[in-house]
């Protein structure tokens, strides 16, 4: 039926949900808004997910948030009003900092908030509350590809390219990504290449490809550096390009020599014809692209991972050359910019550095702060969350945009540190699994509510806008913000409510840092223009925005891309007689992270109603587990509960669990606390696990 009433005008904004970041056409008032892809825009080309076609629903969801709730002493959570909620919180942050000072106070960010809000967010931890303790859930999303891209190129941008280049590509290797389940439209760009696909599982995208390298979960290092050896020994390294654009190849191959193919098959499972034929495929093209995702990156050693793709797409003279490039696949709806604005542990908004005095002292006059009353970096996401409600760890959170007691590592680890803590504040617009922990929950407008910016997957800065006002009793995060930075004693105009006042700011706060917006503004957005950061502000005119950031130079001082000596480790725990299988986790089409969304629109509950484990039919056999009957998937840091769902596509030795769902259910009841020694990623995609069938009363 149609979907667009025509009486109101239209507006354009963008999905909620996912980095590819479709942009749409909203229609139709209060309870009965429509949506369309936006014909013209190149990313999604008319072209939208199913998320994307019903994120109507959340508009309206039962259970929506509408007034603040705070716990009582009966332990129930009652409504309140704002003036109230809000004076509790004031005063208890208040308290709790004079007593055990302001590191007490702790902040968790979201990558689905706006430019704007986490911008604000960074600085209302920075300054209002002083604390060091803000970290965010892109830690467990895009740290690891953050890592390696800066240590690699001068500069973390997921795709330092438009989308629209991969159109003309003859060859993508995909590592550990799995577009055509997590961000549909995207394939539309993928349709003329021939894909080499690097994944565990026979996925969605799996099935597309022209070869499909199916490693044992951990070992997608080797198998990078088994890439790299091989492009080396059968000579396709293009060699001018290695001595014009790049340092340390010697120190690569001194890493990859003694992964010879043999080796490479033993520890990875993959046969050397396989390898052979990727590397000859990805040096054989004209134009060709290595893009990695959430499968290589969320590993103990993610970032050593992603750098040795890259070793593997510079040895073949791929970044920065026209038509060809490395990029990664953002996750999260504002993955690019909610990195970049300063909600990050180590991070002011630019990229700025938290440790750099001329990068504090530049954020701390934006700010109107004395530089030296800014904290140093604090601890990473896991980390923060692991610590709280302990002698030396926050006693109070703030949580915004986030999900963690279902996304986080360890589950009922950190659902246990929330509840420890004296006072757990959530900012969301429905009841999620964290909310339901909360002291007080504060109601917020959503997408289509809501003015901002967010930076999608190609590092182009985008305009959502507001189709309708936010229900009575719903307030914005910067609204949220402002009222509790004006109760603990802040000046009301340093915290600005309207996004485009903050957006201004943050062009300041960013004017000569890495991802510089200093010459982006809302107009030039507004007015369709398609601007990619960096965009300086230039005298006497506009700067076009860099679509393409390496074409001439990367962003290293001597202007090299700079390979990385790494070395292969097996994941921090291997499957033994005890816990015989790989247990492994990551998403479906119709669910989006944990799920507190998408779990409450109608269409999306039915395609995906519950969680399930994924067995190879063999494994089932050999361990009594019937189709469709409840398992349990056990690890040494705890068990999920979920449907069998026998199926070709795992490995023999692999479970796989979506972990969208909550409850006993939650896949991340079973995935471990190691991290990632630089980019302090948890090990979400390994884990040792044994698989036993529940019975059924
Ligand atoms: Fe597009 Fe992602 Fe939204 Fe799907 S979820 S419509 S792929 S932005």
């Amino acid at each position: 039926g149609p979907r667009t009433p025509a009486d109101l005008p239209e507006t354009t904004t963008h999905c909620p949900y996912c980095a590819l970041q479709c942009s749409t056409e909203l229609s139709g008032g209060p309870g009965r808004v429509g949506v369309r892809p936006s014909p013209d825009f190149p990313v999604n080309r008319g072209g939208l997910c199913q998320k994307g076609w019903t994120a109507p629903a959340l508009l309206g969801t039962p259970g929506r948030l509408l007034t603040p709730l705070v716990r009582g002493a009966d332990g129930v959570l009652a409504p309140a009003s704002w003036d109230d909620a809000l004076d509790l919180v004031a005063g208890r942050l208040r308290r709790t900092r004079e007593r055990y000072g302001a590191d007490a106070v702790a902040v968790f960010g979201g990558g689905g908030l706006t430019n704007e809000k986490a911008y604000t967010l960074g600085k209302f931890a920075r300054v209002a509350l002083g604390t060091s303790r803000i970290d965010y859930n892109g830690r467990f999303c895009m740290s690891s590809a953050a890592a390696a891209t800066l240590a690699a190129f001068g500069l973390d941008r997921g795709l330092p390219f438009p989308v629209t280049d991969l159109d003309d590509s003859d060859v993508v290797l995909l590592a550990g990504a799995n577009p055509a389940e997590t961000m549909p439209p995207l394939m539309r760009h993928l349709e003329r290449a021939d894909l080499v696909v690097v994944d565990p599982r026979r996925t969605r995208t799996a099935e597309r490809a022209a070869l499909h390298l199916q490693p044992v979960p951990g070992s997608d290092l080797a198998l990078a550096l088994g890439l790299l050896h091989l492009a080396v020994t059968e000579g396709l390294v293009d060699k001018e390009y290695v001595d014009a654009r790049t340092t340390g190849f010697e120190a690569a191959w001194e890493s990859c020599a003694a992964w010879w193919p043999e080796r490479v098959e033993a520890v990875t499972g993959v046969p050397v014809a396989d390898m052979r034929r990727a590397v000859r495929m990805l040096a054989g093209a004209r134009r060709a692209h290595v893009l990695t995702g959430r499968g290589a990156e969320q590993h103990s050693k993610g970032s050593d991972t992603v750098a040795a793709f890259i070793g593997l797409a510079l040895a073949l003279g791929l970044p920065g050359r026209a038509g060809s490039g490395f990029g990664t696949l953002t996750g999260q709806g504002n993955g690019q910019g909610g990195r970049e604005m300063g909600q990050k542990a180590d991070q002011l908004p630019g990229y700025r550095s938290l440790t750099d005095p001329a990068d504090r002292a530049h954020v701390a006059s934006v700010w109107g702060v004395d530089p030296d009353a800014l904290p140093g970096p604090g601890p990473s996401a896991y980390e923060l969350l692991d610590s709280l409600g302990t002698p030396e760890g926050p006693r109070a959170l703030l949580v915004f945009g986030s999900n963690p007691a279902v996304s986080a590592p360890r589950a009922a680890h950190v659902t246990e540190r929330l509840s420890a803590l004296d006072l757990l504040v959530v900012a969301d617009f429905v009841p999620s699994e964290t909310a339901a922990l909360a002291d007080v929950v504060l109601p917020v407008a959503q997408w289509a509510e809501e003015e901002g910016t967010l930076t999608g997957l190609e590092g182009r800065v985008l305009r959502r806008r507001a189709h309708l006002s936010p229900p009575p009793g719903v307030r914005t995060d910067l609204e949220l913000l402002h009222a509790l930075a004006v109760r603990l004693g802040q000046p009301p105009e340093r915290f600005p409510v309207r996004p485009r006042e903050v957006f201004d700011e943050l062009r300041r706060a960013s004017a000569g840092a890495p991802a510089d917006y200093s010459g982006i503004s809302y107009a030039r957005l507004d007015a369709g223009e398609a601007l990619h950061w960096p965009c300086p502000a230039v005298p006497g005119g506009d700067h076009p925005g860099t679509p393409r950031a390496f074409l001439d130079r990367f962003a290293h001082p001597d202007g090299r891309a700079r390979f990385a000596a790494v070395e292969h480790r097996p994941p921090a725990r291997e499957p033994d007689a005890g816990f015989p299988l790989y247990g492994t986790t990551g998403r479906v089409l119709a669910q989006y992270q944990s799920g507190a969304q998408t779990r409450r629109v109608p269409e999306l509950a039915e395609a995906a109603p519950e969680a399930f484990v994924e067995v190879h039919p063999d494994t089932a056999r050999r361990l009594g587990l019937a189709d469709g009957a409840l398992a349990e998937v056990e690890s040494v840091h705890g068990s999920t509960r979920a449907r069998v769902r026998v199926t070709r596509t795992a490995r023999e030795d692999t479970v796989f669990v979506p972990f969208h769902y909550p409850g006993a259910a939650r896949a991340n009841l079973f995935t471990g606390d190691a991290l990632d020694p630089r980019s302090r990623m948890p090990e979400f995609k390994v884990s040792a696990v044994r698989v036993t069938p529940v019975g059924e009363r």
